[in-house]
């Protein structure tokens, strides 16, 4: 059976959205799961908007998702010379030709077209000139644009998640397909690259089905093997529009600050528009190599729902080791000024991490749930020291209960169990057990919510209990609030 061989083909105009990363992931899921090759194309032909910085947001994200492409890099600005071949063949075999027609004559006639119903489009004026005409033209320095024939016909193809696509060919008229020998745009340069890099499949969005029928044209002009065609579904938002910048920061590169995880993110895009036939929802990449199909793909729009991606990374984070998870939640901590880089800092990042594993949705949430660690004052509003309807006076009477009994635990016992059969004993003596345990990991929190009061204070060691809990009554007795 023939190799084969697919291509991830962004463009360097934005950094790296999730969107696109889905396109990669299925072409690379597709490659390997055939034992084919996954290729790489740069495709930098709109010289004012590509960037280098683009580029590298886009190979610097997927080498940090892990979707490793074969052989060298293709990048268009580097081919020039072999699209202004091509270029010269179809002008020469009178497929393509020079168009020296105004802004202004287009939008004329655009006008009248759609002012008689018709679809608007070229109508091939500048055909009927000669090639000595054409480069009369040049010569004087007039304007124009390549533009190929656009043969009227019926044309169709199969496309492997939506089966049959059809279309009018006369509806297009004639393509622009470079803005001179030097400047080829976007169709006619992905069927010379397809055709030249042996590509077999083009799965990409949707979104370009318009282009296919464009692009097959120039594939028979040129007489390149054809290639077949997956187009995705689309990605929607929740409010079930596409997925784009509007609905905010979509860029890996968000994604990867906030703290998810590569395997998580490929984990969530794989099951956007792709199931496995079955109610699994975790898979590693290679295990989705193994299980990928196209047969699989939907055709209606995928959801991007947020949630799903947060429990997927959530499921992730919890299989994290507590040093491998405590040195990826470093960076974020760092980031947020509670902690610089030394050692004593991981011994309490590991405990911090340890305590709040389960509840971290992203290795970031760990700065705001346990900041309480790194903090040397807490700050918070006296009153939400207070259970319920509790008084000041209680409260404080409370905490000076909690500060006596622990006062009374020697170094050694200090642990959860322990915290917790003495602190436990006591509370059930008053009318519940909030007002003896709520003010208590208020105080060694700052926080309405956290961790439970043992394992926090267990977390937190005696000496920084006792404080914690001593500043708190300071507060009450002082009748200020935190700083
Ligand atoms: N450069 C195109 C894009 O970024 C991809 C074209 C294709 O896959 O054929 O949308």
């Amino acid at each position: 059976m023939e190799e084969i061989r697919t291509r991830f083909a962004p463009s360097p105009t934005g950094p790296l959205h999730m969107g696109s990363v889905r396109t990669a992931l299925f072409n690379y899921l597709f490659a390997r799961n055939n034992g084919g090759k996954f290729y790489l194309r740069i495709e930098d032909t709109d010289k004012e908007r590509s960037l280098p910085k683009w580029e590298k947001d886009i190979l610097s994200s997927l080498q940090w998702l892990g979707l490793s492409w074969d052989e060298k890099t293709v990048r268009q600005s580097d081919r020039i010379s072999l699209y202004e071949k091509q270029l010269q063949l179809l002008l020469e075999q009178k497929k393509a030709y020079h168009c020296f027609c105004t802004r202004e004559e287009l939008d004329a006639q655009h006008q009248s077209l759609v002012s008689n119903g018709e679809a608007p489009r070229y109508l091939g004026t500048c055909r009927a000139l000669s090639q000595e005409e054409q480069q009369e033209k040049i010569q004087r320095g007039e304007k124009s644009v390549i533009r190929f024939i656009v043969e009227e016909k019926r044309l169709h193809f199969h496309d492997l998640i939506r089966g049959k696509v059809e279309f009018n060919t006369a509806l297009m008229g004639d393509i622009v397909i470079a803005k001179d020998l030097q400047t080829p745009l976007y169709n006619f340069v992905v069927v010379v690259d397809d055709h030249d890099m042996d590509i077999t499949h083009v799965v990409r969005g949707e979104d370009h089905i318009p282009n296919t029928p464009k692009q097959i044209l120039i594939q028979e002009a040129l007489g390149c093997k054809p290639v077949l065609y997956a187009h995705l579904p689309l990605i929607l938002a929740e409010d079930r529009t596409k997925l784009s910048k509007r609905h905010g920061d979509n860029s890996v590169t968000r994604f990867r600050k906030e703290g998810y995880l590569p395997e998580a993110i490929l984990n969530f895009l794989a099951l956007l528009g792709w199931n496995p036939g079955t109610d699994r929802e975790i898979f590693s990449l290679e295990e989705l190599v193994k299980e990928f199909s196209l047969e699989r793909i939907q055709k209606g729009g995928a959801m991007f729902n947020i949630q799903r991606l947060n429990w997927v990374n959530s499921s992730y984070i919890r299989q994290m080791s507590t040093p491998n998870l405590a040195k990826a939640c470093f960076p974020h901590l760092r980031e947020a000024g509670l902690v610089s880089d030394d050692i004593q800092n991981m011994e309490i990042v590991e405990k911090a991490v340890s305590l709040y594993k389960e509840r971290l949705q992203k290795l970031s949430d760990i700065s705001d749930l346990a900041d309480f660690f790194f903090l040397k004052k807490l700050t918070y509003q006296k009153e939400i020291l207070f259970w319920k309807e509790a008084s000041q006076d209680e409260t404080l009477y409370s905490l000076q209960k909690s500060f006596e009994l622990l006062s009374s635990l020697p170094e050694s016992s200090w642990n959860e169990e322990v915290l917790g059969d003495l602190m436990l004993k006591e509370a059930e003596k008053e009318k519940n057990r909030g007002y003896l345990l709520w003010p208590l990991r208020v105080a060694l929190t700052g926080k309405k919510a956290s961790a439970g009061p043992f394992e926090v204070a267990s977390a937190l060691g005696k000496e920084l209990t006792l404080q914690r809990i001593q500043e708190a009554v300071d507060m009450l007795q002082q009748g200020g609030e935190g700083e």
